[in-house]
Parts: C-alpha cells; sequence; structure tokens
C-alpha cells in the first residue's frame, strides 16, 4: 500500500507490520504536533486495508504484530474497528497482537464490555499521548485529557486485558518547568506502570499553533539541556518496571533500558551528555526561522532572544 504522511510509531513497533487504516490523526489539535496537521483527515475504505492484507497474504507474510496507523487508530467507530480485526483473524489467525495509538478520550467513549471485546479481538498495547503531568500544561497544549481522566482510562484499559504504553515529551512545560514537570510524570508513571515510555522530546515547528505563542511570548521554550536535565530528574524518580527509550534527536543522542534494572547506566549517559552540552542556549527547532532565534556562527545552535 502507498503510505500518505509519515510513519510514526514507537519503536518497539518497528518490526511490526504497519497497516494504515486512516489518514492522519482524527484529534490533530496538540498545539505542540505537526505530523498529520498537512493532511486532511480521512479512512480508508475497508476494500482497501483488505486488498493489503490479501497483498501481504499472497506474498507469504505471516505478521505476529500488527500496527494500525496513523496517528489515534483506537478513535475509530466501534463498527469499522471491529471489521478491521475481524478482518485481521480472518487473514493472519497467528496474528498475536494488535496494536495502536489512542487517546484518552478514545477509551473513556467506550464501557467496559466494549474495551473488552477489542481485548478479545487481539488488541493488545494501546500508545497513550501522555506528554506531562501537569494539568495546565496538558490544557495549554489542547490534549484532549486532564490527569484524573488519564488514570481513570487507564485503570479501566488494564481491566479489560489491554498493555498501557506511554508516549512522554520532555520539553514540554517549557522554560524553567522541567523539574516540576518529571516529578508529577514520574508519580503519574509509578501509579500506573506503563509497559512503555517513549520520550520523543521536544521539537519545535513553524507550521504548528504553539509557533504563535512562542512568538507572543506565552510559551518560552527549554533548550536542549533543560530537556536532558528534565529527563534526569524523571528516570532518578522512576521506580516502577518501565522499558524506557528517550530520543533527542537534534543532539543525536538516545537513551534506553529497562527501569529500575538499568536505571544507574542511564543516568550516567546522561550526566556525560548533559556535562558535554553547552550551557549555549540549543534548542531543537526544524526550521531557523523563527525571528526570536539567531543562529551562531552558522553552526546548530540556536540563541533564543526572549
Ligand atoms: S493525538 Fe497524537 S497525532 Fe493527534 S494531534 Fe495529538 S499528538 Fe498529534
Amino acid at each position: 500500500m502507498e503510505y500518505e504522511g509519515q510513519i510514526c510509531r514507537a519503536p518497539m513497533e518497528r518490526a511490526s507490520f504497519m497497516l494504515p487504516i486512516m489518514v492522519g490523526c482524527s484529534y490533530n489539535r496538540c498545539k505542540f504536533c505537526n505530523l498529520f496537521r498537512h493532511l486532511s483527515y480521512r479512512e480508508l475504505p475497508l476494500e482497501q486495508i483488505e486488498q493489503e492484507l490479501k497483498r501481504v497474504k499472497g506474498v507469504g507474510g505471516n505478521p505476529k504484530r500488527i500496527f494500525l496507523g496513523d496517528g489515534n487508530a483506537f478513535a475509530q467507530k466501534n463498527d469499522r474497528l471491529i471489521q478491521i480485526l475481524e478482518m485481521i483473524q480472518q487473514y493472519f489467525p497467528d496474528c498475536e497482537e494488535i496494536n495502536m495509538d489512542a487517546t484518552v478520550t478514545s477509551i473513556r467513549k467506550r464501557s467496559d464490555e466494549e474495551l473488552r471485546k477489542f481485548g478479545r479481538l487481539g488488541v493488545r498495547h494501546l500508545y497513550l499521548g501522555i506528554e506531562s503531568g501537569l494539568d495546565d500544561v496538558l490544557a495549554f497544549m489542547e490534549k484532549d485529557h486532564n490527569q484524573e481522566q488519564a488514570y481513570e482510562a487507564i485503570r479501566r484499559l488494564k481491566h479489560a486485558g489491554m498493555v498501557f504504553d506511554a508516549h512522554i515529551m520532555t520539553g514540554v512545560a517549557g522554560k524553567g518547568r522541567g523539574a516540576e514537570n518529571a516529578k508529577a510524570l514520574a508519580e503519574f508513571l509509578n501509579q500506573t506502570e506503563p509497559a512503555h515510555v517513549v520520550n520523543f522530546s521536544m521539537f519545535l515547528h513553524k507550521e504548528v499553533p504553539l509557533y504563535q505563542n512562542i512568538l507572543d511570548g506565552s510559551f518560552i521554550p527549554a533548550s536542549e539541556r533543560e530537556n536532558l536535565v528534565e529527563e534526569r530528574c524523571l528516570l532518578e524518580r522512576l521506580d516502577a518496571d518501565i522499558l524506557y527509550d528517550g530520543f533527542h534527536d537534534f543532539i543525536r543522542f538516545r537513551v534506553r533500558g529497562r527501569l529500575p534494572r538499568d536505571k544507574e547506566k542511564m543516568l550516567s549517559r546522561l550526566n556525560e551528555v548533559i556535562g558535554r552540552t553547552p550551557e549555549t542556549e540549543l534548542y531543537s527547532y526544524v526550521q531557523g526561522e523563527c525571528p526570536a532565534l539567531e543562529r551562531c556562527e552558522g553552526g546548530p545552535v540556536w540563541k533564543y532572544d526572549s
């Protein structure tokens, strides 16, 4: 199947068969997100999805894990999602798990029985965009949930036999609030115990609504060094059994391991990179077109003129 847009999935899904069932994200409102902003959301016809299943089976494919794309696939209407899951069972009866991204709302709008049915139909891992541990940050970023709603949704999805995985984002609380966010997030993650935590540390884009907040001063970005310090503060406090993967693509740094077993090793890697990351303000801008930024001597370092 020709893929439209950007392929976006957690690293633990890289070996899964990626089956798009929609184009874009039905929510598409998180202020920082540019993944699907350029696409008009639409559901792919069931015939097209079946064609793809047929094609893969025809070339001898027999995937054990399938990831349904794009963003927020769990928000599809019950009937349609059930039809897709049944089609997968029909073509690939050996498939062990079907995973996808979800929002808190896509869980809250379903009954316990409906959630159990998805568990029975093979849905296993739901990746939720938790992002922050602070309610005011979630509201500012226009996430579709607050902490209380997330706690309740996670309790219910686990009760229905599915696995909770969390996407988080260092830097999301802005300059000077990294430690506060890390402490709140650690408490949330220790209580909700996701199997995986993926930290896609914040990237700043010109095309997203957050850019206007940067221009009018209502959001002051944290530097990459602050984001690393925030991550260290988070890891120090995490004591649940979690497979953690943290990406700082702008400075090409990644820290991963199983917590709490690998905590000391991970902290030492972080300390090392914090030690060599310049105190100079370094921001992970995708495009250096923000007027408040000035490139230092043509290099990768951006000065933020607040
Ligand atoms: S739900 Fe996910 S994909 Fe959709 S806008 Fe928010 S962050 Fe982006």
